[in-house]
């Protein structure tokens, strides 16, 4: 197996960081994670385009452009023969003596992992999944905006921990105003009265890709959409929901706290449509001929 480590693609065995890495020391960086299908990364331009943005909202310039960016992905994903993968593309400050001031470190250090992708549990998505609302609160945007998608994750994990000591897959945070936002690593939509909710940007949370997505199908498919201010009383007298994430993609959720719900016909549609939204995509990526950035055989 082999990784691309800033210039280049290098065994496993061989990629090391420096102990002096700023990512390693104080979480300063960005990441992105990607899904491959049938070898085609599934929104792409959108990944790269909120990496840009978490670079541009922490005064990181990135070492590549777009397009240098896009042939390192590739060449990672046919190094390792992988057609159906996962990709954990990080960026971080890179090395530099200590101290916090970001201009001690010259040069970010660039990453891509590729890995296969291993399905999850078919029953997590015929039964649905287990959330609490955790203690922890979601950062605020003012303190550490939600939507630079950084190394920091330790906001999560203690909200993970949480959810894990309850026994359950996802914590669902809340603001400090009480107002949901997003789970660990997961966008939260529910349906009450025939309209489907989530919590808005403002609300402080990442704007998931697999979110957008959701969001337009649900309004080509005719359902209404709510983006804006929930509260867990919201969510507690819904009656379905699920939760999206790149790797996830819809995945129903069968409780949340104590409440518990069905895995209900709206979850169901939208997650159809997704598969076939993503069919649709590789087809047309993998149909507009042999590019290093699209699929060539
Ligand atoms: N919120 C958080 C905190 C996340 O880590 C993720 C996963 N990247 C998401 C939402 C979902 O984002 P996406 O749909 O782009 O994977």
């Amino acid at each position: 197996m082999y990784v691309y480590l800033n210039d280049r693609i290098i065994p496993r065995s061989e990629a090391v960081i420096s102990i002096f890495d700023h990512g390693f020391l104080y979480g300063d960086g960005i990441y992105e994670t990607m899904r491959v299908y049938n070898g085609v990364v599934f929104k792409l331009d959108e990944h790269l385009n909120r990496l840009y943005r978490s670079a541009s909202m922490i005064g990181l310039a990135l070492p590549k452009d777009t397009d240098a960016i896009k042939i390192a992905v590739y060449e990672t994903l046919s190094a390792n023969d992988l057609s159906n993968a996962y990709v954990r593309l990080t960026v971080s400050r890179g090395r530099g003596p200590l101290g916090l001031d970001p201009d001690l470190c010259k040069e970010p250090t660039f990453l891509i992992i590729a890995e296969e992708f291993k399905e999850y549990p078919k029953a997590f998505y015929e039964n649905g999944v287990r959330l609490i609302i955790p203690k922890t609160k979601r950062n605020f945007p003012e303190a550490l905006n939600p939507q630079i998608k950084s190394l920091n994750f330790l906001n999560n994990i203690l909200a993970k921990i949480e959810a894990k000591q309850a026994d359950a897959y996802e914590a669902l945070m809340l603001n400090i105003s009480g107002k949901l936002t997003e789970g660990t690593i997961s966008n939260v939509f529910f349906i009450k009265d025939e309209i489907l909710c989530t919590p808005s940007i403002e609300c402080g949370i990442l704007d998931g890709i697999t979110r957008r997505v959701v969001i337009e199908l649900a309004t080509r498919e005719g359902i209404t959409v709510k983006e804006g201010e929930f509260t867990k009383q919201d969510i507690y007298s819904a009656s379905e929901v699920f939760i999206t994430n790149t790797t996830l993609e819809v995945m129903p959720v069968s409780r949340v706290d104590d409440r518990t719900y069905e895995v209900g016909r709206v979850t169901r549609l939208l997650y159809k449509a997704y598969r076939q939204e993503v069919k649709a995509y590789v087809a047309d990526v993998r149909s507009s001929g042999p590019s290093i950035w699209g699929y060539s055989e």
